[in-house]
């Protein structure tokens, strides 16, 4: 059976062919570096590992880009409110992303182009767009993409226009400077002031000013693969459904009006939200958890990959303390069983031998689940049965098979959910020397250096509150204050940090 996936475009399970094959190209749209990223994004980006290692083990060849945005209206205004440029800001929220990323071992991408960095590519797709037409310059500078000369506008989102007039002028009140009709959208913003003062602006023959942010994840990824192929659609874009409309349909509408093709990407895969204990996680809600928070939890990447990869992708998710403590159970006992099952020495055996069973039906059930529009929560099932099976012949001494290693093998790439011991000694040691070195001496004089210095510190007293040891927070806040760092609560339970020197 080949591999098949839910394409939102046409809201249909579908065969997987991608334009070039082996070659895959993949789209992601990734974090804005203004915060750290929470575990609701990290949903999306383990789902899109998933898909990534599953595209891999089948023997394409993928090439995979994720977006930083590190332009955009509430990332201009927390810059200002902190008195710093924005690529003094996001450097130490992108480190965090790295870091958070390969906590939970996700697979890198080959590309993170971030926004800033491509200003030229924006600028040629605007001014192409304003050529044919599709575009318009308003009254104080900005351009707008007119939907009205799109006619496939809304195929994805499937709304029709009334709905989108409604969601348009819901969604996206600060593009409202002056717009033909209120369901186009922003392409080029007019500098204003705050933006100069930002770093956030930049010269084009249509007027100064800065992208918006449908806008940049199109000119990226357009770049980016005709730089490399040639080509000008994508095999497959990803996301969170939260982004299906206005952002992906707004990137479709560029994108085609700018290409001339009639696709933007081939496969638009989704994946659904994260609830932490029923309410939905976003930073709006004030219902914050990172990957870093858990990470000062003890909680093992393994037993998080496990949790998430026991609901499908477009099911919902509901993270309660329960179902970690049992994921933490399930990593642990699958992470005894791969040390047992690894060190055990590999023997000869024949087609009789009792492994062959157990590692025909792990391998012909795990392809099968993953092929089928990656059934991840099946994936697993079938690695648990196999385990169970496994240890009662190791309990006998029966030597496992070359295939029931590489039936292993292969789930165990796909998933990662196995946490052996050796990762446990490794995880506690990288955690002392990072602490040691870094945080127990001043902050670093070079300004971006001692951000990060003081963001670590801020996420170290965050975790002190959470466990309610207060003293050990006032003592972290202390510390802050003397190197002039100032520390602000917000009610929802955040704090925000301010640097005083900057
Ligand atoms: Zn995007």
């Amino acid at each position: 059976m080949p591999l098949t996936l839910y394409n939102t475009l046409t809201r249909r399970v579908e065969p997987f062919e991608p334009i070039a094959a082996p070659l895959v190209t993949l789209y992601s749209c990734g974090p804005t570096v203004y915060n750290y990223a929470h575990i609701g994004n990290f949903r999306t980006f383990l789902f899109v590992d998933l898909l990534r290692r599953w595209l891999e083990a089948s023997g394409y060849n993928v090439f995979h880009i994720m977006n930083l945005t590190d332009v955009d209206d509430r990332l201009i205004r927390t810059a200002a409110d902190r008195g710093v440029g924005i690529d003094e800001l996001v450097i130490p929220y992108i480190d965090a992303f790295f870091e958070d990323r390969d906590y939970l071992k996700i697979v890198p991408a080959h590309a993170y182009p971030r926004a800033t960095g491509f200003i030229e590519p924006m600028v040629r797709l605007v001014s192409q767009l304003l050529f044919n037409g599709t575009a318009y310059r308003s009254d104080d500078g900005s351009v707008y993409f007119s939907i009205d000369r799109f006619p496939a506008y809304g195929r994805l989102s499937q709304l029709d226009k009334r709905e989108l007039r409604t969601g348009a002028s819901g969604r996206i009140s600060d593009d409202e400077y002056g717009k033909d009709n209120a369901q186009d959208f922003v392409l080029w913003k007019a500098a204003r002031p705050e933006d100069e003062k930002a770093g956030a602006a930049w010269d084009a023959p249509f007027g100064r000013g800065r992208p918006g942010w449908h806008l940049e994840c199109s000119a990226m990824a357009l770049e980016m693969i005709g730089h490399r192929y040639g080509g000008k659609v994508l095999d497959i874009h990803t996301g969170g459904v939260d982004l299906i409309f206005p952002h992906h349909e707004d990137e479709i509408a560029q994108s085609c009006a700018y290409t001339g093709e009639a696709l933007f990407a081939r496969y638009w895969l989704h994946g659904e939200f994260l609830n932490i204990r029923g309410s939905k996680m976003s930073k709006r809600f004030g219902n914050v958890t990172t990957p870093r928070d858990l990470r000062q939890d003890g909680i093992e990447a393994a037993a998080i990959r496990l949790l998430v990869f026991q609901t499908h992708y477009r099911q919902q998710l509901d993270l309660t303390d329960e179902g970690l403590t049992a994921a933490r159970e399930g990593a642990r006992r699958l992470g005894e069983f791969a040390d047992r099952f690894e060190g055990a020495a590999q023997g000869k055996g024949g087609p009789d031998s009792p492994w062959t069973g157990p590692a025909a039906r792990l391998e012909a059930d795990f392809r099968a689940a993953l092929d089928d529009d990656l059934n991840a929560p099946r994936g697993v099932g079938a690695v648990f049965d196999f385990a169970r099976e496994a240890n009662r012949l190791l309990d006998d001494g029966v030597a496992p098979t070359a295939a029931a290693k590489a039936a292993w093998d292969l789930a165990d790439r796909v998933l990662a959910v196995a946490h052996r011991a050796q990762a446990r000694a490794e995880i506690a040691a990288s955690a002392d020397d990072a602490d040691r070195s870094e945080l127990d001496s001043d902050p670093p004089t070079d300004p971006v250096a001692r951000l990060r210095w003081g963001t670590r510190w801020a996420s170290r007293r965050a975790a002190a509150k959470r466990t309610r040891d207060f003293q050990a927070a006032d003592g972290i806040r202390a510390r802050l204050t003397s190197h002039q760092f100032e520390i602000r609560d917000r009610r929802d339970g955040s704090a925000e940090l301010v640097d005083r020197r900057a």
